[in-house]
């Protein structure tokens, strides 16, 4: 378990010193308690505590990574159980399985599925996270072609293959230096699985019959000199996968048990689609830190990104865009000028009911915080000072030549103090964001 603020105090040298950037040692142990600091922001521990506190704050669920550079995949280094408890932070990669026995036209089709399986929702790009090429065939040589296939697409690869000399022809042929996810080792090829992953410095997955056998051979494979390991725990129903996941997650926080300290990975394949879905979601919710399962359509993959994304979201955090001016369409300085706040769900909603308008404007974003309009005007977040500043900064100056400025109705009464301090003409939008549209071509064009 993580570090408790007071256990983190008493190794700290007490001296109120203030060098960290915080006024006394005890509000420095709690930063560090919620990861807001580095141990090395306090440049007087002793070595002994570094040690101490270093192997005390050692994630429980090791830090793995799939694939190298921007696409990567990282899952593990979680901390809780609950999301409520602090936040979880690497959200489950959706990795899509596509068969070695697809024939070329057939493989270029399904890569280029894989590859358009991307979205765009509340300003993060989501998509399938791996393109996962499994050996059906038994063959070496088609494996081979498929994964140089499946390498084009971009997307950290697994390769899925019970053999390891399939597995190593693979590596071989070009892929090992993207570091793709070895899936996976058993009881029956264990020690070759090993030897190319360590190798070859890639991370592996480890199956069984149950979470006892996984952890049991995860210690071996460790053993054995491979270090990422992934923990293979689709072992039979949804209800037993949620268990062993769960039950892996609470030993590894726990420090229980040597050989779960890993992050879990579940392959799905109901012959249903809906089960198939409902399956998925609950495991990218619920500890899975990898999905694999044979889709191909957008609607079958958005439900587990979506999920994946609000519950990955940090909670101590509302999601914000950030604070400047946006524009709309085909904007010129006649444009109107929209104020909003910065929290991402008010700023998209705005957004898209400008869009839905086809009057090209400006939205000039404040930074509120993260908060809503009526939450923020509520706290002193949105005031007439802080839209006084935003229609004197440069970015509004050199973009519309009015002075014009449209408040969100719900903030109608700070029209006479903004109008006093700002000069410009305030016009009063509607309260919710749906009557925008009707608002910019009646009220607005007609003005
Ligand atoms: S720098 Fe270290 S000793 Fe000084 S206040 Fe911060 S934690 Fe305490």
């Amino acid at each position: 378990m993580a570090l408790k603020a007071l256990d983190i105090f008493k190794l700290l040298p007490k001296t109120n010193c203030k060098k960290c950037g915080t006024p006394t040692c005890l509000a420095f142990a709690m930063k560090l308690a919620q990861k807001q600091a580095k141990l090395d922001d306090c440049p007087d521990v002793s070595a002994e505590a570094k040690a101490l506190l270093a192997g005390a704050a050692a994630p429980p669920i090791r830090l793995v990574t799939v694939g190298t550079g921007d696409r990567k995949l990282e899952i593990g280094n979680e901390t809780v159980m609950f999301r409520h408890d602090e936040s979880f932070y690497h959200q489950a990669g959706i990795g899509v399985i596509v068969p070695d026995t697809l024939t070329g036209q057939e493989l270029t089709e399904r890569l280029a599925q894989v590859k358009a399986l991307a979205f765009v929702r509340v300003g993060t790009r989501i998509g399938a996270g791996l393109v996962a090429v499994e050996n059906a065939s038994g063959r070496a040589d088609t494996f081979v072609t498929a994964v140089q296939a499946a390498r084009k697409v971009g997307l950290p690869l697994v390769l899925m293959a019970a053999d390891a000399a399939v597995v190593k022809a693979a590596l071989a042929a070009g892929c090992a230096a993207e570091r793709p996810l070895i899936y996976a080792a058993s009881e029956g090829n264990w020690e070759g699985m090993a030897q190319l992953a360590k190798e070859h410095n890639c991370p592996l997955a480890v199956t069984g019959a149950d979470l006892d056998a996984v952890a049991a051979l995860a210690r071996k494979v460790r053993q054995a000199g491979a270090e990422e390991l992934i923990l293979d725990l689709g072992v039979g129903s949804l209800a037993r996968n949620l268990e062993a996941l769960t039950a892996a997650r609470r030993l590894a926080l726990k420090r229980k048990a040597d050989g779960v300290g890993y992050p879990s990975m579940v392959c799905c394949r109901d012959a249903d689609p809906a089960q198939n879905l409902i399956a998925c979601c609950s495991y990218a919710a619920k500890y899975a830190g990898i999905v694999l399962t044979p889709l191909r359509a957008p609607e079958q993959i958005l439900p587990m990104l979506t999920i994946g994304q609000n519950i990955y979201a940090d909670p101590r955090k509302p999601i914000q865009v950030e604070a400047k001016v946006y524009s709309v369409g085909a904007v010129t300085p006649q444009s109107p000028l929209l104020v909003t706040t910065n929290f991402s769900l008010t700023y998209y909603t705005v957004e898209s009911e400008v869009e839905a308008s086809r009057v090209p404007a400006y939205i000039g974003v404040l930074d509120t915080e993260g908060t809503s309009v009526l939450t923020a005007f509520a706290s002193d977040k949105l005031t007439a000072e802080k839209v006084v500043t935003l229609l004197r900064s440069e970015a509004v100056t050199k973009a519309v030549s009015h002075q014009k400025v449209i408040i969100p109705g719900y903030i109608a009464a700070m029209s006479g103090e903004l109008l006093e301090a700002s000069g410009w003409e305030i016009m009063v939008g509607p309260r919710e964001a749906s009557g925008i549209p009707k608002y910019l071509k009646t009220v607005w064009q007609g003005a």
